[in-house]
């Protein structure tokens, strides 16, 4: 791509930025589009997030986005912030407006679109959410808004479970989650069957050969399992769900999604799927190989 005196500049505010496969989302969008932008990570230290966003600001940056670790304390440096961004409690993409920055969440919206790509529905659905952390509460806010019938939340520490269960209830306003301890989900009815979302750390690399739950009688209870988890591409929890007669995917469409979102936000345009497609492939071939699992190199 040509850089000119046009070029407008997007880039990913985080700590640290070196693994992020968000250039290749990008970058691919604009070239294919033919538009002037270019998309360059920042690696932003602790102390400096506020001059980071009032920097980008005055560097004319079209744009950013947000993640670990600041994808709540970025909060306080915004000028404005999407509803559904104040609901959530995170920011992933801040948008230029006229004095500052406006905060969106992307990430949640990008899963439902992956979702939807994926044939999988929400509404009406019982659904099991595996952590309580930062994406888990998202998780659990999409599923309310889309009308799932039923929220079981494990956690390892279920005292946090407890915490995003009654907060759940009271942004829904009815008793639409429960809480649960990891190690109790034999307590879950038999014979139920799940759409299962996987939102806790374990099974990332290089910690590949894990799962949260491991025992394959979790596994019958599972249609669907959705582990958030992207790297490796595929994990030991999607093989379980697998093995169990359920359908599994990762979390590579939600990051696909959400960058593509972002995007539409910055520029205005709409992404349609044969872009997607090749956003998708850029982002796969961006994986650094010997973070992959041997058997999952990008096609
Ligand atoms: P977080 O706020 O740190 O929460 C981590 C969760 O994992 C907590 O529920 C924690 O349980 C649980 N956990 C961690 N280690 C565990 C262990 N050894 N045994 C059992 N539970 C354990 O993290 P987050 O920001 O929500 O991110 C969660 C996952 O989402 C990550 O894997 C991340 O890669 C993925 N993610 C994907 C995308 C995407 O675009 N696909 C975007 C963002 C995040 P406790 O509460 O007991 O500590």
């Amino acid at each position: 791509m040509k850089i000119d005196g046009y070029t407008r500049t997007c880039g990913l505010i985080g700590n640290p930025v070196e693994h992020t496969m968000s250039p290749a989302i990008h970058n691919t969008l604009a070239e294919e589009l033919s538009e002037k932008l270019v998309y360059v990570p920042f690696r932003v230290p602790e102390d400096k997030l506020g001059e980071a966003v009032e920097g980008a600001f005055a560097l004319n940056l079209l744009g950013c986005n947000v993640t670990v670790p600041y994808k709540s304390r970025v909060i306080p440096f915004l000028k404005e912030i999407d509803s559904l961004a104040r609901d959530i409690g995170a920011v992933n993409t801040l948008v230029r407006v006229e004095d500052g920055f406006k905060g969106y969440n992307t990430d949640m919206p990008g899963l439902y679109r992956a979702m939807c790509g994926d044939g999988v529905r929400l509404e009406g659905e019982k659904a099991l959410i595996l952590g309580a952390g930062g994406v888990a509460r998202a998780v659990a806010m999409l599923l309310s808004v889309h009308g799932a019938s039923q929220i079981v939340i494990l956690n390892r520490t279920v005292e946090k479970a407890e915490r995003l269960a009654e907060e759940i209830n009271t942004f829904s306003g009815r008793q639409l989650a429960e809480a649960m301890a990891l190690t109790d989900y034999g307590a879950l009815p038999r014979g139920e069957k799940y759409l299962a979302i996987q939102a806790t750390n374990l099974g990332m690399f290089p910690r590949v050969e894990e799962a949260v739950i491991e025992d394959r009688a979790f596994y019958e209870k599972i249609h669907t399992g959705y582990d958030l988890i992207f790297n490796p591409s595929r994990t030991k929890f999607m093989s379980l769900v697998e093995e169990m007669g359920g359908r599994a995917f990762n979390g590579l469409r939600m990051l696909l999604y959400q960058g593509i979102i972002a995007y539409e936000l910055w520029t205005g345009v709409k992404v349609d799927e044969e872009l997607a497609g090749k956003a998708y492939g850029e982002m796969r071939r961006a994986m650094k190989p010997e973070e992959q699992h041997p058997e999952q190199k990008p096609e």
